[in-house]
């Protein structure tokens, strides 16, 4: 599904078929969960293929590596140029990006050795699909920065993303809506979430939430469009008042919301400030603010 005998990687400084990677199972991401990823869109406009938003996502890869107190030796224009070479040697027009940092074979609590570093790509349809979706707020909270590095990609962090998914799931939810240790509206599990409510736009501040490149996009357009987005606590008890809502995020792009735990947006999403933004975002990621390159 996400490579055959014919994708090619680039791991460790190397192109190598996927059949002829070599991982370690004793290697300490599998067992423990340290490790940094990213998340990145490729795709096919009317002038080539484009990069979204590359040299971001890998400035936030560096980062996040940093956080574990490891180095790749990389520049982000260095990942941006392979990643270009990736997608040329795998023929590949829309794609999503993952390059994955992780460790070698260590079976202790400790940081040591140098990390590894995959990229990898395939073809990827909208996470959480494209109609609107109805969510419920999982019990399991974004865990707080004094327990984990909660702006940072980590590869361990998504444990707590995926019980989340699981949870709503099983109730019928579509996705899961996370609160933060202080019980306001956190995001989704791996995607930001905003709220309108008459004409203003609100989403949670920096501090349990990871906070997102197309999120960042979003203050962008608003800002060109007048828009006005606030960054604060978002309580619970905001929801019920709530016209419209939407979830922003790389592989999700931007989704509407329906309900939260059955409570219906006034708006028709089709109405909403999110909508506008959404279709300004369909734009451009075919546009000027990708990274271009040309496919003969
Ligand atoms: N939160 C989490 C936990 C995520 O995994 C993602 C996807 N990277 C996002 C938010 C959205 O971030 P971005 O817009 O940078 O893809």
């Amino acid at each position: 599904m996400y490579y055959n005998q014919d994708s090619i990687f680039f791991i460790d400084g190397n192109w190598a078929k996927a059949s002829e990677t070599n991982i370690d199972v004793f290697n300490q991401t599998f067992h423990y969960g340290i490790g940094a990823f990213e998340g990145i869109r490729a795709y096919h406009t009317a002038t080539g293929m484009s990069l979204f938003k590359a040299t971001e996502h890998y400035k936030r890869l560096l980062n996040s590596v940093k956080t574990l107190h490891l180095k790749i030796d990389y520049t982000a224009a260095e990942l941006v140029e392979i990643t270009h070479q990736l997608l040329k040697k795998n023929n590949l027009r829309n794609a999503y990006v993952r390059p994955l940092v992780f460790m070698g074979p260590n079976m202790e609590l400790t940081i040591k050795g140098k990390p590894r570093l995959l990229i990898a790509a395939w073809e990827w349809g909208a996470l959480l699909g494209k109609g609107q979706l109805n969510l419920a707020i999982s019990s399991y909270q974004r865990p707080d920065r004094k327990s984990l590095p909660n702006t940072a990609k980590l590869t361990g962090n998504y444990t707590n993303s995926i019980l989340a998914s699981y949870e709503v799931r099983k109730r019928g939810a579509d996705e899961a809506l996370m609160l933060d240790v202080d019980g306001n509206i956190a995001q989704a599990p791996g995607a930001n979430f905003f709220l309108e409510k008459d004409g203003v736009l609100y989403t949670p501040e920096e501090g349990h939430i990871l906070p997102g490149i197309t999120r960042n996009t979003m203050f962008a357009y608003a800002k060109e469009l007048g828009f006005e987005i606030r960054e604060q606590a978002i309580p619970v008890t905001m929801l019920h008042d709530a016209d419209s809502a939407f979830l922003t995020g790389t592989a999700t792009e931007i989704v509407g919301v329906k309900s939260i735990e059955g409570i219906v947006m006034k708006k028709d999403w089709a109405d909403s400030m999110g909508a506008v933004l959404a279709g300004v975002y369909q734009h451009r990621i075919k546009r000027e603010e990708s990274q271009g390159l040309t496919i003969v």
